[in-house]
């Protein structure tokens, strides 16, 4: 049967998280007048707060989770649906949402964010966190467990295996080091003795919203960003009355069939798996409710699983019927002006995938300051398309960068600052004091390309002009990093 159309709007964005947020603020203070729209399947919505640009291109802010009403006040133009798009049919510019209503668009951008790839669908064992809810599902878990195993290397891992206390955490790792999407072995190797030793009793005060939603949501939720784990406490169900020692609990596992002892713990840190199955089978005795194989023929029991093995982008439910061109990701292929291949469309943040011609010193990496920025610039893009004014790739997009706490350092990070997709042909210089600062610097062709700041290292700002300027620095060497020069001076 054919339902009716409730209402044509000039602009449908779907999505209350990051970008989704920042998209109908665009908009809506670009063009006052617009009739604006946004269908978000959660409660609440996530606005940024005390933004803050730190140099050209670094930027921080704070996450606030908030009632839609607060941004409904904010503009008079904007209606607030609180239900999941079920379906889109870009032929009648309509989308239809769970709860029966058709709503059509002029121009729509998808900020629909990803889900976790989960180890494995539908196994209660198996617990991906992507929001709220499921932080707290974690928790719940958590305090009744002996002994979980994480598996993934990417930022949420890394976070879990420091903050996880009084729990066994037996850590699967697939790479040649921990937190590879952000590290290199060298990054890796000044973090591990943080998670041998015992963590500071009061963590640095810390000014970021705490998550403490408790209306369930409805569906899918908005990702947590940064310090999603500050307020919640990840505590297993051992009694805690022996100071915590991260070297206690941690155990990592690599093909060598070698299981990593506390005792073995201070030796190379290298390690590695190729696959892992979750299994029920009696590999191992024992009462635990799970067990785990991984390839090298090692099993487990545990409690549960944490699956940190990255998201998937949230595309599904506007798949159907239309003819999206979709990245190797399984992103919506968006172009410089964040336009899919279906007309009118658009999309932003984790669930879309940058294919224009990236900048040299650019790469996408599905995080919360990236989710802003394209939310932001798409809706500049929206705006100048119906104001019919021409309008260019923005300037964050010329140069990765990414402020960061792992471990309870500062993590300033820059543009090929793995050295990502330069081969053989570069050099890294590398300053790095035991326990206070790593510095790191990605040199091609005599320019620096990237950067890995660990530390209070106070030379953000100077590093990202060096790699803006994309100067010659051949003749300075090695002294580029020397301790004892003020590098500031050198180049005013
Ligand atoms: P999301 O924030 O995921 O928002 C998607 C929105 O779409 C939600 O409101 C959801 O309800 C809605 N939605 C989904 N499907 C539908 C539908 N069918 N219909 C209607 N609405 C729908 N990044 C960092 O930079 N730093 C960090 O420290 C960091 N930590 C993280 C920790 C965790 C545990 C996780 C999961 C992610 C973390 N990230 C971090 C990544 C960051 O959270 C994401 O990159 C960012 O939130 C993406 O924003 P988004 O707006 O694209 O999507």
């Amino acid at each position: 049967s054919i339902i009716p159309r409730m209402k044509t709007f000039q602009f449908v964005i779907v999505g209350g998280g990051i970008a989704g947020v920042t998209c109908v603020e665009q908009l809506s203070s670009q063009i006052q007048s617009a009739d604006v729209a946004l269908i978000t399947a959660g409660p609440h919505i996530k606005a940024v707060t005390n933004y803050k640009q730190v140099s050209k291109t670094l930027e921080e802010f704070d996450i606030e989770e908030q009632p839609s009403s607060v941004l409904e006040e904010k503009f008079p133009n904007l209606t607030v649906i609180h239900s999941a798009v079920k379906c889109l049919n870009t032929q009648s510019h309509a989308v239809e949402t769970a709860d029966g209503r058709v709503i059509g668009y002029e121009k729509l951008c998808i900020c629909s964010g990803g889900r976790p790839k989960l180890l494995s669908d539908g196994n209660p064992y198996v617990l991906g966190i992507r929001d709220t809810d499921s932080a707290q599902a974690l928790q719940k878990r958590l305090s009744k467990a002996r002994r979980i195993v994480v598996v993934g290397n990417g930022g949420i891992a890394l976070e879990l295996v420091y903050e996880v206390e009084g729990c066994e955490v037996i850590w699967a790792v697939k790479d040649k080091a921990i937190g590879n999407t952000f590290f290199d072995a060298g990054a890796a190797q000044f973090l591990i003795p943080s998670l041998e030793a015992d963590k500071p009793q009061s963590a640095a005060p810390c000014k970021r919203i705490r998550y403490t939603t408790e209306e369930p949501a409805a569906g899918p939720g908005s990702a947590l960003g940064p310090d999603w784990h500050e307020g919640i406490v990840l505590r297993g169900a051992e009694s805690c009355s022996i100071p915590h020692s991260k070297q206690s609990n941690l155990r990592m596992v690599r093909t060598t069939f070698a299981v990593w002892t506390s005792d073995s713990f201070s030796h190379p840190f290298f390690f590695s798996f190729s696959f892992f199955i979750p299994c029920f089978s009696s590999l191992s005795v024992g009462s635990w409710p799970v067990y785990i194989q991984l390839t090298n023929g090692k099993s487990f029991g545990c409690d549960f699983i944490v699956s940190a093995t990255g998201v998937v982008p949230n595309t599904e439910p506007f798949l159907h019927g239309n003819s999206f061109a979709l990245a190797d990701d399984g992103g919506l292929r968006v172009d410089d002006h964040m336009m899919t291949s279906e007309p009118d469309v658009y999309a932003a943040g984790d669930v879309c995938t940058a294919c224009w011609e990236l900048s040299p010193l650019w790469q996408q990496m599905r995080l919360w300051t990236q989710a802003r920025q394209m939310g932001w610039y798409a809706g500049r893009c929206m705006a100048a398309c119906v104001l019919a004014e021409p309008i260019e790739l923005d300037f964050c997009f010329e140069l990765f960068s990414h402020i960061t706490k792992f471990f309870n350092y500062k993590v300033v990070l820059l543009g090929k600052f793995n050295g990502q997709g330069l081969g053989p042909d570069h050099e890294l210089l590398v300053r790095c004091t035991k326990g206070q600062e790593y510095v790191k610097a990605v040199l091609s062709g005599g320019k620096m390309v990237g950067a890995v700041l660990i530390g209070e290292t106070d030379l953000e700002e100077t590093f990202e002009n060096l790699i803006l300027n994309q100067m010659d620095l051949t003749q300075y060497g090695e002294d580029l990093l020397n301790p004892n020069i003020d590098i500031e001076d050198y180049f005013d």
